[in-house]
C-alpha cells in the first residue's frame, strides 16, 4: 500500500489524560496516522482523521523534534505534580516507520533520564523489542501491553490485515518477559478466538486484560457500530462474537488458566 508520509513539527507532545485515560495524566502519540489501519479502529471517527481526506491506514505524519520537545514538557510537568503517560492512543508508537524514524526510541531515550512516575507503552507491534535497552532502564515504572486480539491468524488477517502476525506478538511477549520487562496481554478489541487461547498466553504474561468495543470504545460500542463492523462479522458466519456479552466467553476460558488478580477488564487493565 502507498502511504503518505509527512513531517510535522509539533507545538504540543504530551496530551491531558481524559474519557478513557483519566487514570493518566497525560497521553503521548509519537505519529499523527496509523498504517497498521486496523477496520475496528475508532480513531477512524475522531476529529484526528475525520479532519483529513485521506483514507485512515494510509497516511502517517511524523513528529519532528519530538525529544527536545518532549524534555520540556516532561520537565515542566514533573514540577507540577505525579506524571503518568500513556504510549499512545491514537496511533501504534512501533508502526513500520518507527524502524527508520526512530520518534518513539528518541523518546524513550528521553524518559530514561526524566522518569516519569509510569509509562504505559500500548503496541502491537514486535518492533517494541528493539526498546527493551530502554524499557529496562525504567524498571517498574513501564509496562508493555501488546495487543493480542485472538490467537487466530485468520481472523487477525480479516481484521487488521496490515498489522503484524500473532505469532511475532507472542514471540515478541516471551523476548520481553526473557529480557524482564513488565508486560501483559492485551485482548482488545477482542476478537472470535479459539478455545486454546488462554495456554497459549499462560508461559508468556501473568497479567491479561480484556476489553471490547462495547466496553472500551468510549461510547458504549457506538463509535465502532458506525464504522460498520458487524458486516464483517456477519460475511464469516461470526454473528455471536458482536456482542456486549461475547467477552465472557474468552473471560471464563482465561480464568480455567489465570487467577482472579491476574485478570484485568477494559479501563482497569490500562490503567497505572
Ligand atoms: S494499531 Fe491501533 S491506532 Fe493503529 S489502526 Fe490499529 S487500532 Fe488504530
Amino acid at each position: 500500500m502507498n502511504m503518505e508520509i509527512r513531517e510535522k513539527y509539533p507545538k504540543t507532545l504530551l496530551n491531558k489524560g481524559t474519557g478513557f485515560l483519566t487514570d493518566y495524566s497525560h497521553s503521548l502519540n509519537p505519529y499523527t496516522g496509523c498504517s497498521f489501519g486496523c477496520s475496528y479502529c475508532y480513531v477512524r471517527q475522531m476529529p484526528v482523521s475525520l479532519f483529513r481526506q485521506d483514507e485512515w491506514g494510509t497516511w502517517v505524519d511524523i513528529k519532528k523534534e519530538a525529544a527536545s520537545l518532549l524534555r520540556k514538557e516532561l520537565s515542566r510537568a514533573k514540577a507540577k505534580g505525579k506524571v503518568t503517560i500513556f504510549m499512545s492512543s491514537s496511533t501504534d508508537p512501533y508502526q513500520p516507520i518507527e524502524y527508520k524514524e526512530q520518534v518513539t526510541r528518541s523518546l524513550l531515550e528521553v524518559m530514561v533520564q526524566e522518569p516519569p512516575d509510569f509509562l504505559f507503552v500500548q503496541t502491537r507491534s514486535p518492533l517494541v523489542t528493539r526498546d527493551s535497552d530502554l524499557l529496562l532502564r525504567l524498571r517498574e515504572r513501564v509496562r508493555v501491553s501488546m495487543t493480542v486480539e485472538t490467537d487466530r491468524e485468520d481472523i487477525r488477517k480479516a481484521y487488521s490485515p496490515q498489522a503484524p502476525p500473532i505469532q511475532a506478538r507472542l514471540k515478541a511477549l516471551a523476548q520481553l518477559k526473557e529480557a524482564g520487562v513488565p508486560t501483559q496481554a492485551t485482548i482488545a478489541p477482542l476478537l472470535p478466538s479459539s478455545e486454546a487461547f488462554p495456554e497459549l498466553l499462560a508461559p508468556l504474561v501473568n497479567r491479561v486484560c480484556v476489553d471490547d468495543y462495547f466496553m472500551g470504545d468510549g461510547s458504549g460500542g457506538k463509535r465502532t457500530r458506525s464504522l460498520g463492523i458487524y458486516k464483517l462479522y456477519k460475511e464469516l458466519g461470526l454473528e455471536e462474537w458482536y456482542h456486549p456479552a461475547a467477552y465472557k466467553i474468552v473471560y471464563e476460558r482465561l480464568r480455567r488458566v489465570f487467577a482472579d488478580d491476574q485478570l484485568y477488564l477494559s479501563q482497569k487493565g490500562f490503567a497505572p
